[in-house]
């Protein structure tokens, strides 16, 4: 019988996983999206749209779907789905495998500070200029709602939901950027500081590369960590080799 893999998805990575697993013979995949993006753009594959209802939600629709092998391959700083990923998996038996795209990393010109959250984030705005650019996301900006004395630019890919900061542009583009174009956009704005979070990968890299280049400090929030006794692959060849499709 043809092995069904269901992937956690909502990322690049994801979507080039479910194209490598579609092209095995025999393979069934699905990718689940939390629903979160109007036009998520086409999927090798199954596609299932929604929250399962928690971990137990997960766990009854491995069963039900007579799921064979599960990969997390959802956005580093997705935690709960990931928690809810590992628990599922340990309950039913089910294989899991989570993949991360590797994080940044600071070179020796870059003025990075790292922070543990959206909070420590915006605890430590004050000590830079007033204009911030703020690449965090569309959700979360609330952490940054008090600060009334700084104007953010805030780009994302849908519209961010309220709370915002009283002085807040919003810039909706999607990667990934060139470091041209980046350096363009934070001599334009004016910009002072970068806030982001270390979503690793190379779509979105180019802005801290205009930052250097600029000599800007960027505040980087640091990524959550895996449950326990979790361990990634960082990248597809390595998830089908985990997955027993492909060299190790
Ligand atoms: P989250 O906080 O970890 O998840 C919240 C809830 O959303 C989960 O408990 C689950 O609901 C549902 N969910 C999340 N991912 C799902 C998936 N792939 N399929 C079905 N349900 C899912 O996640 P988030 O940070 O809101 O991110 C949502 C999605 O956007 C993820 O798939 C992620 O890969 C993608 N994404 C996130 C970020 C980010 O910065 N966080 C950035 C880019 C893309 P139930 O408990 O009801 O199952």
């Amino acid at each position: 019988m043809s092995p069904h893999v269901l992937i956690l998805g909502g990322t690049t990575e994801g979507r080039e996983l479910a194209a490598a697993l579609a092209a095995l013979p025999g393979v069934r995949v699905t990718t689940s999206l939390a629903g979160r993006v109007t036009r998520p753009g086409a999927l090798s594959g199954d596609v299932r749209v929604g929250g399962f209802g928690g971990a137990a939600g997960l766990a009854a629709w491995l069963r039900e779907q007579r799921v064979d092998a599960l990969v997390d391959a959802t956005h580093p700083f997705a935690e709960a789905i990931t928690a809810n990923a590992a628990q599922a998996a340990s309950a039913t038996g089910v294989p899991a495998v989570v993949m991360r795209r590797p994080g940044w990393q600071p070179g020796p010109e870059d003025r990075w500070h790292l922070v543990p959250s959206l909070a420590a984030a915006a605890d430590l705005l004050p000590r830079f200029g007033p204009r911030v650019f703020l690449t965090t996301g569309r959700i979360g900006l609330a952490a940054f709602a008090h600060l009334t004395d700084r104007h953010f630019v805030v780009r994302s890919v849908e519209p961010p939901e309220p709370p915002m900061p009283a002085h807040t542009e919003v810039l909706l583009a999607r990667g990934p950027f060139t470091v041209d174009d980046e350096t363009a956009l934070l001599r334009e704005y004016l910009v002072d500081v970068l806030v982001t979070k270390d979503s690793g990968g190379a779509a979105t890299a180019a802005k801290l590369t205009a930052a250097r280049g600029l000599r800007l400090p960027v505040v980087v929030v640091r990524r959550p960590s895996l449950p326990e006794g979790v361990t990634a692959v960082p990248d597809v060849p390595q998830a089908l080799a985990r997955l027993g499709f492909g060299p190790s």
